[in-house]
């Protein structure tokens, strides 16, 4: 789509034909919802975010208000990709992730990994500024800003931002991150894609039940691959590939599995390895991990399997 340099439609990113506010979000996934937006594959997008909160948490005096969870994670779009139809694989890069300049991460009574230890609610606010985020006089660290919900309209039904499933929805996988491409299945015309949830730094995991929780301003293309589904998200980096298994909270061993079985199906399918091959090679070069474990909060697991990519296997899939 033709654009005019001298007068870019996003002043943030200048390559953008696209910007997509955050007035327009839903709080599910559903091929009910009417396109915000209308794209052609390959075409730049500024998304603007919300944090988690939709901004209900501003400071010290709101830190620790109880939010309906109903009205947590709105996911920008939905955007409707030209072309995209049931069976295709969207592919979705993330360009540019930018943060704004304060986020929350908070604990809730009985949520996360060491909720036993911690009797008393607690919210801290981080600022970010210049690629760094400062948590206190004594802790600082780069950030690692990536997107914890991602997703397209599921098979069927309507499917809320708080879980996430094959259709993508909150991945909470720290590797979405810039530079990243996530592979979606498309299971409607136009994909109906949709983001948010976006994280200034958020740990393998996410134990407490929050990353750095923020808005900010997304710079995103999106390419179809015709003709080839992905049952689960898959998500590419320079350096790798990763699957995804989503379960329910109590079986975490489950959403291993499926991690590890999308990638064997991968392996066998795309790249000529037998089973046997993909079960060793995983074994010994693929890293299965943790996306988001919560554990005991009600919700879903997610675990995720890291592929190299070698010359035997590059990418995910290959085309033709
Ligand atoms: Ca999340
Ligand atoms: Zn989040």
């Amino acid at each position: 789509m033709e654009h005019d340099r001298n007068n870019p439609i996003s002043p943030l990113f200048p390559q953008a034909v696209h910007y997509l506010s955050r007035e327009h979000h839903h709080f599910s996934f559903s091929s009910s919802h009417t396109p915000a937006l209308v794209v052609d594959p390959g075409d730049f997008i500024h998304v603007q975010t919300w944090d988690c909160y939709k901004g209900a948490i501003t400071g010290p005096q709101n830190a620790l208000a109880a939010i309906d969870s109903s009205l947590i994670n709105p996911a920008t779009g939905p955007i409707f990709v030209r072309g995209a139809e049931p069976g295709d694989t969207l592919s979705v890069t993330l360009h540019d992730i930018r943060p704004g300049l304060r986020g929350v991460a908070r604990t809730y009574p009985g949520d996360g990994q060491l909720h036993h230890l911690v009797s008393e609610p607690f919210a801290q606010f981080f600022d970010v500024k210049d690629g760094i985020v400062r948590m206190n006089d004594r802790v600082s660290f780069p950030a690692s800003p990536m997107l914890g919900v991602v997703g397209v309209a599921p098979e069927s039904g309507e499917i809320a931002t708080m879980p996430a499933g094959r259709h993508g929805g909150n991945l909470d996988n720290n590797q979405n991150r810039i530079g990243s491409t996530i592979h979606l299945p498309v299971k409607h015309p136009g994909a109906l894609l949709a983001m948010g949830d976006m994280h200034a730094s958020m740990g393998d995991g996410e134990i407490c039940g929050t990353g750095i929780e923020i808005a900010g301003d997304v710079l995103i293309s999106t390419e179809l691959i015709k003709g080839i589904g992905t049952s689960y998200p898959v998500t590419e980096t320079a350096t790798s590939w990763i699957t995804h298994g989503v379960a329910a909270v109590a079986d975490l061993y489950e959403a291993m599995r499926i991690a590890c079985e999308e990638a064997a199906k991968l392996l066998v399918d795309h790249w000529g390895f037998t089973m046997s091959e993909a079960f060793i090679f995983l074994s010994v070069q693929g890293n299965l991990g943790i996306a988001q474990a919560v554990h005991p909060a009600e919700g879903t697991v997610i675990a995720k399997m890291e592929v190299p990519k070698i010359k035997a296997c590059p990418k995910p899939f290959k085309i033709a």
